[in-house]
C-alpha cells in the first residue's frame, strides 16, 4: 500500500502522519507526508 504525500503529492511507501491545524484550533486533521517532506516539516516546526 502506498500513500499520497500531503505536500508534494508523490506516492510514498514510507508514510509519516502529522496533525495539521486549520484556521481554528479545533479544526485539526491528520495528513500523510513522505520522508523528505516530513523532514522539512520537522525543521519548519523548529523555526
Ligand atoms: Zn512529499
Amino acid at each position: 500500500m502506498t500513500y499520497s504525500c500531503y505536500y508534494c503529492e508523490k506516492e510514498s511507501e514510507q508514510a509519516h502522519s502529522i496533525t495539521v491545524y486549520g484556521q481554528e484550533e479545533a479544526d485539526e486533521r491528520f495528513e500523510v507526508l513522505c520522508g523528505d517532506c516530513y523532514e522539512e516539516w520537522l525543521l519548519s516546526l523548529k523555526g
